[in-house]
């Protein structure tokens, strides 16, 4: 264990991301990030878990007391002043014991050359162009095509792939297509707004909960595909979306196009943009409604709800939650579970003539 303080601080750039900035001083020291931190803090595995987004609040202590950085910096390097609504955009990394399975973390070559360090702006999913170089960001190894895990870097250099060794920074920059939209230039003003207040600007924290609700919609109910061919100049959206914050980058450009227009002029103008693309009011109905946008919502149309071909099974009926308590529950419950099933329409089978073929 290291009782003192670390013999070499380096210092955390601008925006640097806590889970860089550690792994650089790990590095530093000559050991890998994982052994750096069980010396500091035994006993608590931190890079089992994303560090940036819910580090807790002793480890962070502790680096704080080693690192002699002050406590309220560090956090600053987190995401811990982000509630569980305005982390809507926060690109996931999919955590798989010690490294990472996802493309959650994205960089600028230009950047990552000049300082070595991956900055919290690149975890968002908004973000998709460094606006210095002009460039668009990369989430994935160019010759491996592997996520970028900071900590894993080849030859203990972070702007390494942990897979291949490909220096990172030396990745073609390709230029960007077309400037931030005012969605994306709204949402990095919102996200310093939350992070700067001391009560976390509820207002900001509402417009941010909005725009990713209506994303949401409109990619889980095929609304997006029809918006891009309405609305042509928007750019074309490959299909299918599975998770949008994990979308490539041009994906998620051209969908924030597509808010653009799908948020400007008045409610009833909008209303009427949304009810064009099969919006309904029903289309809302799983998630909450923030007052930004339910002024629109309640001017669409209320929509059909879709009627059960059959009345739902109602398996834990008086009987069953009687047997609760019971030994044989689940004898009882499986039997229950057979005789509630609807039988098979038609003739059975013919198993016998299926076994002989096999
Ligand atoms: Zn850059
Ligand atoms: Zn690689």
């Amino acid at each position: 264990m290291i009782h003192g303080t670390w013999l070499i601080r380096l210092p955390i750039v601008e925006d640097e991301l806590l889970s860089s900035w550690l792994a650089r001083n790990s590095f530093a020291h000559g050991m890998s990030a994982p052994r750096f931190c069980g010396l500091i803090n035994p006993g608590r595995e931190i890079w089992a878990r994303d560090l940036d987004a819910s580090i807790s609040s002793r480890s962070l202590e502790m680096l704080s007391l080693k690192s002699e950085v002050p406590l309220r910096r560090l956090e600053h390097s987190t995401f811990r002043r982000f509630s569980r609504i305005s982390k809507s955009f926060l690109r996931p990394i999919s955590v798989y014991h010690r490294t990472r399975r996802g493309h959650g973390l994205q960089y600028c070559p230009a950047c990552l050359g000049e300082t070595a360090a991956f900055t919290r702006r690149w975890r968002w999913s908004f973000s998709t162009d460094c606006l210095r170089h002009g460039c668009q960001l990369y989430d994935r190894c160019p010759e491996c095509l592997s996520p970028a895990v900071a900590h894993r870097g080849l030859a203990r250099n972070i702007a390494r792939c942990n897979q291949c060794g490909f220096p990172l920074s030396q990745a073609n920059e390709v230029p960007s297509t077309q400037p931030p939209t005012q969605t994306q230039q709204d949402l990095e003003t919102a996200m310093s707004k939350i992070e700067l207040s001391s009560d976390h600007c509820p207002a900001a924290q509402e417009y941010v909960h909005a725009v990713h609700i209506l994303i949401t919609v409109l990619i889980g109910s095929g609304a997006i595909y029809r918006a891009a061919k309405i609305l042509e100049e928007a750019g074309e959206i490959p299909r299918p979306i599975i998770s949008f914050d994990l979308a490539g980058n041009r994906t998620r450009r051209n969908t924030f196009s597509l808010v653009d227009r799908l948020l400007c002029g008045p409610p009833c103008e909008i209303a009427s943009v949304w009810t064009q693309l099969g919006l309904t009011q029903r289309s809302f109905r799983k998630t909450a409604r923030p007052g930004f946008l339910s002024r629109a919502i309640m001017l669409l149309p209320p929509g059909i709800a879709r009627k059960r071909p059959r009345p739902p099974l109602r398996i834990y009926g008086a009987r069953m939650k009687k047997l609760r308590s019971s030994t044989p529950f689940d004898y009882v419950r499986q039997r229950s579970l057979v005789l509630t099933c609807p039988k098979p329409v038609g003739p059975p089978p013919n198993l016998s003539r299926q076994s002989s073929a096999c």
